[in-house]
């Protein structure tokens, strides 16, 4: 399914870089407000709601209500019982580690049927949480290495898809890099239902390659020798396959100043016999202010973007690079 273009473009940026589909996400429900956790309460994320919420069409789900619990409920906890972790309602001691393992299994394969671009998920829930969730020994003490139960039938069946949890999107890093996953594995959707061809991932590759650079150069090595190998592979599917796992790696791997730095004075080389000594300046100067911390990312990308324009560098244009999510955003603009 393609969905609308939801971005305007800035004046003079041509529309095909600055178009973007509505994302399609899963998201613990309640995060998004909804009253389904264990004390009839919600747990609303103003950024997911506010912000994140205009670019995204939200699949809500909640296991526990999904399950069948009421709300408000008794509390639910991970408990080790020797090499095994159950589902516990401690007061009572109702175990629902059968019935949410089931529904879990189920429930993960309609998502993946809904073509979602990503999950965001309530950390520290013995049924959402991602990492770090409180597991009880028998001895009643907790320790903080579980893994939510409905999240790692998750994780486990959608291994490509963007999952992250609300606690960590309040780190300006973190959130930037899981919102350019979701487009990317979205633009990666829409490739593929345009028909896996080599062609195809080439073209793909080659205007992901900056910012695939931006967060592993070896990474991004990797790729373009994979795809240098094609021959190898017994079907396009199969170099396909070999190509996304590869991708989806390099791209969880947190870009750096440095590294950014490293593929600004990259863009800068194609450019730089168009530019007067003023404009060479200036571009240096603002990159240089970039990687010293006085100057947000937004700033040179802005810069570049506007020679890239000017010039039409054929190889440029097209650099996802240069425009990774919609710009309102302002995922960018943190120093
Ligand atoms: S953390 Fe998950 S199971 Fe708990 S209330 Fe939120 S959506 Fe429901």
């Amino acid at each position: 399914m393609m969905s609308q273009p939801i971005s305007t473009p800035p004046r003079g940026m041509p529309a095909e870089q600055t178009d973007f589909p509505r994302l399609r996400v899963g998201v613990s429900s309640c995060l998004l407000g909804n009253k389904v956790r264990f004390d009839g309460g919600h747990k609303r994320d103003s950024f997911l709601t506010d912000t994140l919420g205009r670019y995204v069409e939200w699949v809500a789900v909640c296991p526990e209500v999904e399950i069948g619990l009421g709300t408000p409920r008794e509390t639910l906890r991970l408990q080790r019982q020797g090499s095994h972790i159950r589902l516990l309602m401690p007061q009572s001691g109702a175990d629902y580690t059968a019935a949410m393992r089931a529904y879990a299994q189920r429930r993960v394969i309609e998502l993946d049927a809904e073509n979602l671009d990503g999950y965001i998920l309530k950390k520290d829930s013995p049924t959402c949480g991602m990492e770090r969730v409180r597991v009880y020994e028998p001895n009643g003490i907790p320790h903080r290495d579980g893994v939510g139960m409905f999240a790692q039938v998750l994780m486990r069946h959608c291994p490509h898809l963007p999952i992250e949890e609300e606690g960590r999107l309040h780190d300006p890093r973190l959130r930037e890099n899981f919102i350019s996953r979701m487009f990317a594995y979205r633009r990666w959707r829409e490739m593929a239902a345009r028909g896996i061809t080599r062609a195809n991932l080439i073209r793909f590759h080659e205007q992901y390659k900056f910012l695939l650079m931006a967060h592993n150069q070896e990474g991004t090595r990797r790729l373009g020798r994979l795809l240098g190998n094609a021959k190898q592979f017994p079907s396009d599917q199969s170099l396909a396959d070999a190509y996304l796992a590869e991708f989806t790696a390099v791209m969880r791997r947190v870009p750096t100043v440095r590294s950014h730095t490293n593929v600004l004075q990259h863009l800068v080389g194609y450019i730089s016999n168009q530019l007067d000594n003023d404009e060479r300046a200036e571009l240096a100067e603002t990159i240089h202010q970039y990687r010293r911390g006085l100057l947000p990312l937004i700033v040179p990308l802005m810069l570049l973007r506007h020679y890239v324009r000017k010039f039409k560098t054929p190889y440029l244009l097209g650099q996802v690079y240069l425009n990774p999510h919609p710009y309102e955003l302002a995922l960018l603009n943190q120093l």
